[in-house]
This record gives structure tokens, sequence and C-alpha cells, in this order.
């Protein structure tokens, strides 16, 4: 389906994207990403990418943090994007992978160049055959990285390491996914997402100081919450109890998008139902990623129209 894929600077055919092996990319797990989705939109004959910008924003902090000199521009990433996917010429739902990555040859630990960067533009549907049922979810044994040692604010593919061993224990013991707790014993998020709960009608949702990756879609949640719904998302440490109390849950997340969480550690949520809050801003998600609601004409970038 993926013809092409961008490596370095060009447009290459798939088969075609390689780095070398002894890169620090690969020895030391040097590279910060992006992962953002585009929607397929028949009636425009267009696919509109979510909140580009918020996305490179956020590649930027990463590369800032990681000691990495950004390769390009924030519009230089945006034409190399729009190039790829209408080299491909998609026409269905797709997920954008944008990677940049220290690859001197044989590099040390410390090396900071030269900078590379290669972007995947792949066709992605709904991620989980649960992601309208909901999902059986396990509270890990397993902490959360923190901030004081390999921060999850930077997207950077070496932190997949502790979200990859808190996935395969849940797997492992028999279930959908995860959540894992910070060092304090406080929720953190899932193991590629961010996660909300509901009590008492309030939608309640880690802060930004409790060892989470600063989520596009969490903000865009918190916002629709209020701009359709006129409720307040509360930010604040979720004690590990209340997510076998919440009156609903759900992860978030670009790829996720709104996949609701049924049980946790088999206690039910919502009697094993997908609850009403959740269902209510999954619908008005769903509806601004695709345009549908024409609120927020600021987060859609449409590729084709461009
Ligand atoms: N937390 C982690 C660890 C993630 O990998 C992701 C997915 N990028 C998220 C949260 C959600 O972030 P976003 O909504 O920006 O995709």
């Amino acid at each position: 389906m993926t013809k092409y894929l961008f490596l370095n600077g060009q447009v290459v055919d798939y088969d075609d994207a390689k780095i070398h092996v002894l890169t620090p990319a690969m020895k030391y797990g040097a590279t910060v990403y992006e992962g953002i989705r585009g929607y397929w939109i028949s009636d425009a004959d267009d696919i509109y990418l979510f909140r580009l910008d918020d996305h490179l924003k956020r590649l930027f902090q990463s590369m800032e943090l990681a000691w990495m000199e950004p390769p390009y521009s924030i519009d230089g990433f945006k034409d190399h994007i729009i190039e790829l996917v209408t080299k491909n010429a998609f026409r269905q739902d797709i997920h954008i992978r944008i990677m940049v990555f220290v690859m001197s040859d044989d590099g040390s630990m410390t090396s900071r160049g030269p900078v590379g960067s290669a972007i995947a533009a792949l066709p992605m549907g709904r991620i989980s055959s649960k992601s309208e049922t909901g999902l059986n979810c396990a509270v890990s044994s397993w902490r959360r990285i923190s901030d004081s040692a390999t921060p999850p604010r930077i997207k950077c593919a070496g932190n997949y390491q502790n979200s990859r061993l808190a996935g395969i224990q849940a797997e492992n013991d028999g279930y959908d996914n995860v959540l894992i707790l910070n060092e304090n014993g406080k929720l953190s998020e899932g193991a590629g997402s961010n996660v909300f709960i509901i009590r008492d009608g309030i939608p309640l949702t880690p802060s930004v100081t409790d060892n989470i990756l600063e989520g596009i879609t969490r903000d865009t949640i918190i916002r629709l919450f209020v701009e359709k719904m006129g409720i307040k998302a509360v930010m604040r440490n979720i004690d590990r109890t209340e997510l076998y109390v919440a009156d609903e849950a759900f992860y978030c997340g670009s790829a996720t998008e709104i996949t609701p969480i049924v049980s946790v550690d088999k206690h039910l949520i919502s009697g094993g139902n997908v609850g009403p809050l959740t269902k209510a801003i999954k619908g008005h998600y769903l509806d601004c990623v695709r345009g549908k609601d024409p609120l927020h004409g600021e987060w859609r970038t449409a590729v084709y129209s461009r």
C-alpha cells in the first residue's frame, strides 16, 4: 500500500529507506519522533492531518531536550510530509511517523549529529478491535519512567522500553492493555496513550507533572469537554483505587483516538459497558478530527488541496 517513504531529504522507495546498524539511533535509542493521524474525507476528496503544527511543536521540544539540531524548519517538515502523502496518493485513513535521529557511523553515546530524519505515512484504521466495546486493563507492577531519569515529556524511542515491559506483562497476564503508576504510586498513563477517568460527572486526568507525555489528544479532549459539553476536566493526582471505583475510564492518543476501558484489575467500570460521557466525548472528538464539526478549523491541515 505504501510505495514511498522519506529519508534524509528525499522521497525513496519503501525498500530503500535504510540506515546503518551502528548508528546511535540503533545502539542507544537516540531517536525522537511523532505520530500524527491523517483522516480521509471522501466528500472533500482530501486527507486532513490533525493538529500537525502542535505535533511539530512537540517534535521540536523533544529535539531540544535530546540535544538534536532540527534538520528542517517547521515549514520544511510540513512540506516534506505533504509531498510524501501526495506521492503515495492515499485515499484512506493514515498514520504519519516522523523520526529524527543521530546517525553518525558507529557514533558514541554522546554523539549529537549528524542528525537524520525519516517520515513514514502508512494506512491505519482503528488500532484495536475493541475500540468500540472497550478494553480490560491491568495496573502494571512496573513503574513509569520519571522526569528525573528518562523524562516521558521527551517523545523518544528509548522511553518505549518501559511501555514494552508493561504492555507485554499485561498481555502475558491475559489483559488487553495496561495502566502504569508513577514512582509516587499515582496514575501516570498507558503504554502509548493518556488516560481519563470520570467520577461523579467530572473528567479527571493526571497532571503534566505526573510523569506523562503531554498528549495532544488529551489537550483536545480537555478543550472539547468545555466547548461542547460545558464540563471542566480536572488535572490532578489519581490514586490506584480511584481507577477501581471510577464511573468511566478511557485511553486517548492520536493513534488510539478515544478507546474505552471497561475493567481494571477485574473491577468492572460502568458495569463493563462504555459509559455515556465516554461515548459523548468520543463522538465530539471524531466529528472534530474529520471536520464534520467546523469548530477548530486551525487544527486540520488539508493535504491535497493545500
Ligand atoms: N502517552 C504516550 C506514552 C504516548 O506514546 C502517546 C502517543 N503519542 C500519548 C501519551 C498520547 O499523545 P498524543 O495524544 O499526542 O498522540
